[in-house]
């Protein structure tokens, strides 16, 4: 590639389901690429395989883009209602709309001698894979098409016999690439055999519409999963084919996404989706943060970071070879510490969707659904969570209107239940003059304390009890505020007139 070129890179994805962990670590790097450098990030889709398609995936992938904050270029994109629209001059950007194009190009090949019809039955091709396996032969088509005569092929044509075509691989030579991660990459063209450009449906294989494709995208860069490095030759021998080789791209390809164990994620792993996380309450920054982390290492100390940081300190010399492994506990942490970070009205913002739908949260009382009374909440437990799905779970007092307590759960270490109550009614009295206006936490930790003295225990143990009915909740003062007045002293007499 001239170093001058623009850069232009592209996501591939096959609408084959949702966009998954490793679709998303290569969406992802491809967009921090093109950032970094100025360039341009398009989202082409790959449907040629007709038997895989799924329907409705395209927009799936998409909205899952869109959440994670990937933005495109061009390509494939969404109205912003059902349907996908797409932006750019050098669509379409959906291969099934580009069969025309494949078809010139093949029919090019073909015309070279550089490719062929091939009417092998799937009978006889499975024929010969059994021979090849009895026989300890490497798997792959052994040519017998290649021999037939222009007069054989133009009446088999005639006859309206079903046919693929075929690349012609030269029997000797080797085809090399400096991958940008994996460096030199030697393949003898022996090992390669003639693979299919063109299935018998018409529509190319994925080998040839992506090289077409990328060529005529003027694709600088290709990132993608290490899974394509075998095909990569393939598409070298493409290249050189049509006569494209000085404009080819890069390629650069991403070490494999690892379990715990290091071993390569198993299907079942990895079939994680984007649209899980979501559902499960991770902000996409926290996501995005630990994707980005599986592919390439900052170099620093540094872990936690925003997209614009990924993106300005992305570079192709950071991406490990070794795989970067998949560990929902640093996922979790990493999440954690971008709710830290988040203003509360953020947070509230996209929590909320999470709390509506929670039994405690439609069952509470209106006074306990409004924003101001969410954001307190959130504003405590804040520090402490991982997910959106986590908010209020925890503390779910803080919705009941019937909290239980009884002296057992109240009982400072060995006091008496008299001590108890007399505690709660100290608490009571010096809580009651903070006025309605002056309900903060400062003032509310401050003046329990004061009448705590330097027995706090004795006094914070039943308020808390009493305000929560719970063993283990935030501090008393918290938990007053974020409850009123009102309904903290309420809870409180309650607790008192109990004893
Ligand atoms: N359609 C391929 C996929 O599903 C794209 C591979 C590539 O990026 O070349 O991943």
């Amino acid at each position: 590639m001239k170093n001058n070129k623009e850069v232009r890179v592209r996501f591939a994805p096959s609408p084959t389901g949702e966009l998954h962990i490793g679709g998303l670590r290569t969406a992802l790097t491809n967009f921090l690429f093109a950032r970094n450098k100025g360039g341009k990030m398009i989202l082409r889709i790959e449907d040629t395989d007709r038997n895989r398609l799924v329907e409705g995936a395209t927009d799936r992938i998409i909205e899952a883009m869109n959440w994670a904050g990937i933005e495109i270029d061009e390509g494939v994109c969404s109205d912003g209602g059902e349907s996908t629209c797409q932006k750019g001059e050098f669509g379409p950007y959906v291969q099934s709309e580009r069969k025309g194009i494949y078809q010139k190009y093949v029919d090019k090949l073909v015309e070279e001698k550089k490719a062929y019809p091939c009417f092998c039955s799937s009978e006889r091709l499975e024929e010969m894979r059994e021979e090849q396996m009895k026989n300890k032969q490497a798997p792959g088509y052994d040519g017998h098409c290649r021999e037939l005569s222009q007069e054989e092929v133009d009446s088999k044509i005639k006859n309206g016999e079903p046919h693929v075509v075929r690349f012609k691989v030269s029997d000797s030579g080797t085809t090399l690439h400096n991958d940008l991660v994996f460096g030199k990459i030697e393949v003898e063209n022996r090992v390669l055999d003639d693979f299919v450009i063109m299935k018998s449906d018409g529509f190319p294989t994925y080998h040839l519409a992506c090289v077409v494709d990328d060529h005529l995208m003027k694709i600088s860069h290709v990132f993608r999963g290490a899974e394509w490095i075998a095909s990569t030759p393939k598409h070298i021998l493409l290249y050189e084919a049509f006569g494209w080789t000085d404009e080819m791209p890069s390629f650069c390809h991403m070490p494999s996404i690892l379990n715990k164990n290091k071993k390569k994620l198993s299907k079942r792993e990895g079939s994680v989706s984007v649209a899980d996380f979501k559902n499960e309450g991770y902000p996409p920054e926290a996501l995005v943060n630990f994707i980005a982390l599986l592919g390439w290492n900052p170099k620093t100390e540094q872990e936690i970071f925003s997209m614009e940081e990924l993106i300005d300190q992305f570079s192709i010399e950071k991406i490990h070879r070794a795989g970067g492994v998949f560990d929902l506990d640093r996922l979790a942490w990493i999440s954690a510490q971008h709710i830290k970070k988040m203003s509360t009205e953020d947070l509230y913002v996209q929590s909320l969707p999470f709390l509506e739908k929670k039994e405690f949260f439609k069952n509470a009382a209106e006074n306990r659904k409004t924003k101001d009374f969410v954001k307190k909440l959130l504003e405590i437990e804040k520090e402490r969570m991982e997910k959106f799905t986590q908010v209020g779970e925890k503390n779910q007092f803080f919705f009941s209107d019937d909290i239980e307590v009884n002296a057992d759960d109240m009982r400072w270490k060995d006091s008496k239940d008299t001590d108890t109550k007399e505690n709660l009614q100290k608490g009571f009295d010096v809580l009651e003059k903070i006025g309605e206006d002056d309900w903060k936490l400062e003032n509310i930790e401050s003046t329990l304390l004061e009448a705590a003295g330097d027995k706090r225990g004795d006094l914070l143990f039943p308020v808390r009890a009493a305000l929560t009915g719970q063993k283990r909740s935030p501090s008393p003062f918290q938990v007053a505020w974020v409850l009123g007045r009102e309904e903290s002293l309420k809870r409180i007499k309650k607790a008192i007139d109990s004893l």
